[in-house]
């Protein structure tokens, strides 16, 4: 059955994939409490349907490998506290360098995860072999192994973070399209959706690539 629309919410998110589930669950956990989700189908039916699911924690920057790192560790928590899965597999990655110049930025990523309390260990052509024995080593010079590296199923991360978010407070309604954004003096006041009008004084826009 379709629920009602609110009349007017502080926050509307538009789309319901990993990224606005993810907003919704934040501010609610940060205390704004009169936010509603709307998702013009069902949630994870967009682009994080189709992801891949991989958790790696290194990344190109300090700040991106601080926030992967966050993600992993919120995943496992998230599991605890809503009794949901999100597949989370902690299998280990390897990232394997064919250059002199890629193993120096591999190099360098190591510093900082290390810096972040991520394991990170660089590893030898026989060490990356004897880990991974299917891999073709000829063009290898060497790599990294993060040994808490995995996999989790997009869906379940999704509906993870909505049933956190929904126990906080959020109000998610599937079904309902967003048709235009309503502004006023440069503002935003509100959304047009398939339903009718909510009022709103700020909008998340995370339709992807709809958007
Ligand atoms: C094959 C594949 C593999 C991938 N693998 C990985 C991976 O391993 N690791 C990784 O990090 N990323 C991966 N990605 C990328 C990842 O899936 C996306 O970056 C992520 O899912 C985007 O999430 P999102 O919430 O921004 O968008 P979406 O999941 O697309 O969510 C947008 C939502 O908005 C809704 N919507 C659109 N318009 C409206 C409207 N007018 N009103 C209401 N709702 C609306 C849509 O229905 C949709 O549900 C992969 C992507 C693909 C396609």
């Amino acid at each position: 059955m379709t629920k009602t629309i609110p009349q007017s919410a502080k926050v509307v998110i538009i789309g319901g994939g990993v990224a606005g589930c993810s907003v919704a669950y934040h501010l609610s956990k940060f205390g704004w409490n009169d936010i509603v989700l709307l998702e013009r189908d069902q949630l994870t039916s967009g682009t994080t349907w189709h992801a891949a699911g991989l958790i790696g924690q290194l990344g190109s920057s300090a700040t991106i490998t601080k926030l992967r790192n966050y993600s992993l560790n919120l995943y496992k928590q998230l599991e605890k506290e809503t009794g949901l899965s999100t597949g989370l597999k902690q299998n280990g990655s390897l990232t394997v360098a064919t250059s002199t110049g890629r193993l120096q930025e591999l190099k360098r990523q190591v510093t900082t995860a290390q810096l972040f309390n991520v394991e990170a260990n660089e590893v030898s052509k026989d060490q990356i072999k004897s880990l991974y024995p299917l891999i073709n080593t000829d063009d290898v010079i060497g790599g990294v192994h993060i040994p808490d590296d995995g996999q989790a199923d997009p869906v379940g991360v999704t509906n993870v973070l909505a049933k956190a978010a929904k126990e906080q407070g959020a109000n998610f309604i599937e079904h309902c399209s967003v048709k235009k954004i309503l502004i006023q003096n440069k503002q935003i006041v509100g959304v047009e959706t398939d339903q009718g009008k909510i009022d709103c004084e700020y909008i998340v826009l995370a339709s992807g690539m709809w958007s």
